[in-house]
Order: C-alpha cells, then sequence, then structure tokens
C-alpha cells in the first residue's frame, strides 16, 4: 500500500506566537506537490514541525504517516518511517565527513528494521555512494569533505539530495531547495530530485519562486499565506503566480477579513 502524509487542522507557536492556522494537506507517496507561499507565510514552520523540531509547538490538529501519530514520535523515528527533510539551510558539522554521516544514518536504518544488521559493508557503501553521487554530478572528493563546511549553496543542496538519494524515503520535503543556487546547480538538483521520484517516493517541493517547477513538475500545487492554505489548484496555478505574484491572494483574503 503507497505510504500517505496527512496533516489536518494543524495550528504550531513558535514562542508563544501561533504560526500555522489550520493546514490541512495530503501527500501521497508517487505524487509530487509544490507548497509555495511569500516570505514569512509558515512553509518552514511546516516542514520543521514535520520533522519533530522541539521549538516548534503543536497546539491543536494532527499529522499521520500511514496512519501512525508522527507527533508521538522523535525526529530519527520519524526519519525511520519513511519521512525526509531537506533543509532551506543546512547546518555545517566539522569533523564529521559527508560519507560518514551517510554511513551512519543508513546504518542506523537498517539497524533499526533489524536489531541484529551489522551495517552496511563498507566496499558495498562506497560503491553505493559512488553510484549515488555520479548520478547527482558530485564530484567523489565531497565525500571525503566535512559535512556543508565551506560547501557553496548548490554544493549544499547537492549534498541534501545525496542524503535523501542514501535514505530512499518514502515522502520527502524539499525546504526551498532552490534558493541561492544558479541555474545550472538547479537544473541539476531538480534532475536529481526526478531521478529518484517515481511510484515509491512522494514529494513536498517548498518554494516561494515558481522557478523549480519548471524543472520538477506538481501534479498539486497548494498557496500558503499567514498561516493557512488559501488557494489550490494543478500546475497552472504555479504559472499563474509567476505572472501575477501573491497580491491578488493576500488582496481577496484581507478582503474577507474586512467583509
Ligand atoms: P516561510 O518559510 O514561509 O518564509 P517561516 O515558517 O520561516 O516562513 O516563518 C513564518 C513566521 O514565523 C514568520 O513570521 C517568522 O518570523 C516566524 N518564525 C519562524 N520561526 C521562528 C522562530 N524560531 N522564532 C520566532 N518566530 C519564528
Ligand atoms: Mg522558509
Amino acid at each position: 500500500m503507497a505510504a500517505v502524509l496527512e496533516i489536518r487542522n494543524l495550528h504550531v507557536s513558535v514562542d508563544g506566537n501561533p504560526i500555522l492556522k489550520g493546514v490541512d494537506l495530503t501527500v501521497g507517496q508517487g505524487e509530487t506537490h509544490a507548497l509555495m507561499g511569500p516570505n514569512g507565510s509558515g512553509k518552514s514552520t511546516l516542514a520543521y514541525t514535520l520533522m519533530g523540531h522541539p521549538s516548534y509547538e503543536v497546539t491543536d490538529g494532527q499529522i499521520t504517516f500511514d496512519g501512525i501519530d508522527l507527533l508521538e514520535l522523535e525526529a530519527d523515528e520519524r526519519s525511520r518511517l519513511g519521512l525526509f527533510l531537506a533543509f532551506q539551510y543546512p547546518v555545517a558539522i566539522s569533523g564529521v565527513t559527508l560519507a560518514n554521516c551517510l554511513r551512519h544514518a543508513v546504518n542506523s536504518r537498517r539497524k533499526a528494521n533489524n536489531p541484529d544488521d551489522r551495517g552496511m559493508p563498507i566496499p558495498e557503501f562506497r560503491r553505493m555512494l559512488k553510484e549515488k553521487m555520479d548520478f547527482l554530478q558530485m564530484n567523489h572528493d565531497f565525500a571525503g569533505r566535512y559535512l556543508n563546511e565551506g560547501f557553496s549553496g548548490g554544493e549544499k543542496k547537492r549534498a541534501e539530495i545525496l542524503q535523501m538519494a542514501a535514505l530512499e524515503p518514502k515522502i520527502a520535503v524539499l525546504d526551498e531547495t532552490d534558493s541561492g543556487l544558479d541555474i545550472d546547480a538547479l537544473r541539476i538538483v531538480s534532475e536529481g530530485v526526478n531521478k529518484l521520484s517515481g511510484p515509491t517516493l512522494g514529494v513536498l517541493v517548498i518554494t516561494h519562486y515558481q522557478r523549480i517547477l519548471n524543472y520538477i513538475k506538481p501534479s498539486h500545487v497548494h498557496i500558503m499565506l499567514n498561516g493557512q492554505i488559501v488557494e489550490e489548484g494543478g500546475p497552472d496555478l504555479a504559472l499563474h503566480l509567476e505572472e501575477h505574484g501573491y497580491d491578488w491572494l493576500r488582496e481577496r483574503e484581507s478582503g474577507v477579513v474586512a467583509a
């Protein structure tokens, strides 16, 4: 059965300030959704909440993954269920190479599924890593560098996609994977996501700009404004935004409040 991420009436506060005010969103394995919205609308808040960041307090609503209550689970448990988040601002970890980080992530996933697992043999891990780096057009030297330390914007995003490729999630949330990328890096990262896409992967692409959606084609588009999803549609909606911006939605929504 295909995995489904279901968000129902989600309310989230940060430092006591309500940010998300009743979000409903369903992403199934095999589907590609885009969550768009202006800066400050709450997109990253949703992404962090999905992954269980402790600063984001869920005050109402539910999130389930295959019917399992995600809100009861720690971030690592959510990851093991098959949820992946690519960060908008990936952190640098000095002293930990990208290869080491990935090997630990892959092995802890295997161990969670089978407590007797001794980890992926190193030659097999190296082969897997090289294969995935080749398809993301990453230089192999990358694997030996400290995670994100001194990486350019494009390299950081590629490293995030490499982690996604290695962990093989069922549902991946990509928060502003396009930000800070030049057009070539954007194309390579998008191609990476497209190659990973298929019946076993559901993707939620979070973006401010329509640009990445020229490469990653969403079947569903959702627009967030002030912590709520105010418009939904197909790929045409992203094109409409490209042309008209977010103002028509701001005006419409403030009109509703004033009426
Ligand atoms: P987006 O990703 O759509 O740009 P965010 O989710 O980052 O939006 O932010 C939504 C709102 O929540 C903004 O008004 C932002 O200032 C506020 N916010 C987000 N994170 C925090 C935080 N850690 N502390 C205080 N306010 C926050
Ligand atoms: Mg954001």
